[in-house]
């Protein structure tokens, strides 16, 4: 019997310790994290200097709160605005807290600007978090059933179809377009190239923000350091989490031109966002990404699964596609031919760690993966597909 609450369930397996993109559980046994805590530990469980951070910060000072300043916090935001090319931020926990600062700014752009019921066009399938207004902003039934009355004025459009989102031009009480620049919990969905650059032509003719979730993208995800910078654009509010702190909560709402001044004193806080432990923290996930070439690995990482994969598995009548940015990759299977639902726990059998997104095998692993532990990966996922009934 638990005493937690069965928002979860949990496989059956209990891990004890990690190092790089390897678990240990209760038993002794060994697994590979082809999934890094759901794209989290994109540095590797326990990697020292990480650790040593940790230890160190936690040795020196935890937290104070907001009400007085915080240097990691302030030199955090300075360097991540220097990276990302934005103005300012405010620090949160999580992806959804992220996402509710993106939601509260647009708001408040939209009252500034006269609009009593201002509106975020957000897609279909997306995923942005289970706080209310995050849930609401979510496309996705599955996550909203049973929580009415949702926060309004969200607008769900296809993913992926400029025209859907242009449709909505002539309705004046919308601000914002909030997208992911790659649909994760959907089970890694690539838009076309280009569509990231027309979103941001038409937010710019319509006076729209535009809003990027790269919670699951950023950090080096999908190779470059956000995903949106493969389109050369800005985002006038971006928001991150999960690889920021390599484990430690914390996440991120970066702000860029007018919508830099609109949280003002009062206007939104958190009492743990950004203390001193979790800010130096992420001020080391940043430090070993530059010392390290961690992108470097991730582009060369991602040739090499892609290439494998395309060899090992295009011949498999079960696989439909293999969808891969960075290391955010996604193997669409046929679940007419292939009982996905029980995918996890036959990799967990085989001491692997993937995830299932509808009928896709999502892999995020580690950033530092190397090729033997590619080599390893590949195996295990052609044969969980080959002996899958
Ligand atoms: N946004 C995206 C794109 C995500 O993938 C997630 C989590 O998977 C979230 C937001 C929510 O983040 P959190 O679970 O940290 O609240």
């Amino acid at each position: 019997m638990s005493n937690l609450m069965s928002n979860y369930s949990p496989l059956d397996v209990t891990f004890v310790s990690g190092n790089g993109c390897w678990l240990t559980d209760k038993s002794g046994k060994q697994y590979l994290d082809a999934l890094s805590g759901v794209g989290v530990v994109n540095l590797g469980h326990c990697h020292p200097e990480i650790t040593e951070s940790i230890v160190k910060q936690a040795g020196t000072l935890l937290h104070t709160s907001n009400w007085y300043h915080i240097e990691h916090q302030e030199v955090l935001a300075e360097r991540l605005c220097a990276v990302a090319n934005m103005d300012n931020i405010f620090f949160a926990n999580s992806g959804a807290e992220a996402n509710e600062a993106a939601i509260k700014i647009a708001r408040l752009f939209g009252q500034q600007k006269g609009i009593d019921e201002p509106a975020i066009i957000t897609a279909y399938e997306s995923f942005h978090g289970r706080t209310m207004a995050t849930l609401s902003a979510t496309g996705n039934s599955k996550v909203q059933d049973g929580f009415s009355p949702l926060v309004s004025e969200f607008i769900h459009v296809e993913f992926d179809d400029i025209e859907a989102i242009s449709k909505h031009t002539s309705n004046t009480n919308v601000v914002a377009v909030m997208l992911e620049p790659i649909q994760g919990e959907a089970g890694v969905v690539i838009p076309e190239p280009e569509y990231l650059n027309k979103v941001k032509s038409l937010c710019e003719k319509n006076d729209w923000l535009l809003i990027l979730d790269e919670v699951q993208t950023g950090m080096g995800r999908t190779g470059k350091m956000f995903a949106h910078q493969y389109n050369n654009l800005l985002p006038d509010l971006l928001t991150l989490a999960k690889g920021l702190g390599n484990g430690v909560p914390i996440g991120a709402c970066l702000a860029k031109g007018k919508t830099a001044k609109l949280f003002t004193a009062g206007k939104h806080g958190s009492t743990f966002g950004g203390n001193p432990l979790v800010s130096k923290v992420a001020l080391s996930v940043l430090d070993v990404m530059e010392n390290d070439s961690v992108l470097a690995n991730v582009d060369k990482m991602s040739q090499y699964i892609h290439t494998k994969l395309e060899s090992e598995l295009s011949n498999i009548p079960a696989v439909l596609s293999i969808r891969i940015k960075g290391l955010m990759i996604g193997i669409g299977l046929d679940d007419k031919l292939i009982n996905t639902t029980k995918l996890m726990q036959k990799a967990l059998d085989d001491q692997l760690l993937i995830n299932i997104a509808g009928s896709t095998i999502r892999l995020l692993p580690p950033l530092i993966i190397s090729s033997d532990e590619v080599d390893i990966l590949i195996n295990k996922i052609v044969q969980l597909i080959n002996n899958s009934d």
